[in-house]
């Protein structure tokens, strides 16, 4: 079974894509199979991962009502080292389709489970809203990673996410949990975001992932070049970032792991 991980925030333009995309090759860098599920209409993680949107045959639209399966409508990344269910703005329609269809809420968990065998980690780049297309994401996932930058209003947005994982933890998906918090464009220099790091520490402890995503313009270039940072510039500044990023969490993957196998013993 591999770990499934939405990358959200209800915020746009924090980085979430950004993220999706890098973790995926940094991911697949350090030997992990990698799924990315897209579930932004705007298809920005298809794009950052080397796929035309526009030219995609079959999307996790396709997926979601149901008429191909994920082995049917993936596709790899050209440069990524990993797999793509793309979207496009077809998907947007889905939402509404969706609404009327029964399990409307858990037809990617469905989806995903009939290729569990193929994947390490599924990373699922979600819209910035909670739409039926956030829920579904957030029903078949572990854990939620949220990208953030350290800036006034950080904190306030980030109730209405960690009420909303605590809702859906309720009431449609026991397993769900907030993995962590990613600090991403940081800028030490700038002395606000240092004291929003020092508040979001002192606020989450070791909810805040050690690595810190720095403002690095190699990491938006990027994606004009159909390909995530990390393989665009691996030496940049960013890409080795997210490669260190990639390691921390398959490292309290395992730890997480290693500690369910001792309870159970
Ligand atoms: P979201 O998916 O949350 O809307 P994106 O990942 O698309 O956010 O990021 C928004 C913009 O910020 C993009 O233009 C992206 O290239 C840029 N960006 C994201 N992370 C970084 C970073 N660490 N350094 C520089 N630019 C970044
Ligand atoms: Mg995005």
């Amino acid at each position: 079974m591999p770990h499934i991980f939405c990358i959200a925030n209800q915020k746009g333009g924090v980085g979430k894509t950004t993220t999706t995309v890098n973790l995926a090759a940094g991911l697949a860098l350090v030997g992990q199979r990698v799924l990315i599920v897209d579930l932004d209409p705007q298809g920005n993680a298809t794009m950052g991962s080397g796929v035309d949107k526009r030219q995609l045959e079959h999307s996790v639209y396709d997926v979601l009502l149901e008429s191909l399966s994920v082995r049917e409508a993936r596709q790899p990344s050209p440069k990524g080292g990993y797999d793509v269910l793309g979207a496009n703005r077809e998907l947007s329609g889905a939402e509404i389709e969706l609404v009327t269809l029964e399990r409307r809420d858990r037809r990617l968990k469905t989806a995903l489970e009939a290729c569990a065998a193929d994947y390490d980690f599924v990373l699922i780049d979600c819209p910035p809203s909670l739409s039926l297309l956030t829920l579904n994401g957030l029903t078949c996932a572990h854990g939620v990673i949220v990208p953030m930058q350290c800036e006034y209003f950080a904190l306030e947005g980030l109730t209405d996410l960690v009420n909303t994982v605590k809702q859906v933890h309720a009431n449609l998906n026991r397993e769900l949990q907030l993995i962590g918090l990613l600090r991403v464009m940081f800028d030490p220099r700038v002395t606000l975001q240092q004291q929003v790091s020092d508040q979001l520490k002192a606020h989450f402890g070791d909810k805040v992932f050690n690595t810190v995503i720095p403002r690095n313009v190699r990491l938006a270039e990027a994606p004009s070049h159909g390909m995530p940072g990390v393989v665009y510039d691996k030496s940049s500044k960013g890409a080795q970032a997210f490669i260190e990023f990639a390691r921390e969490l398959v490292a309290r993957v395992s730890a997480a792991g290693k500690g369910l196998k001792a309870t159970k013993a």
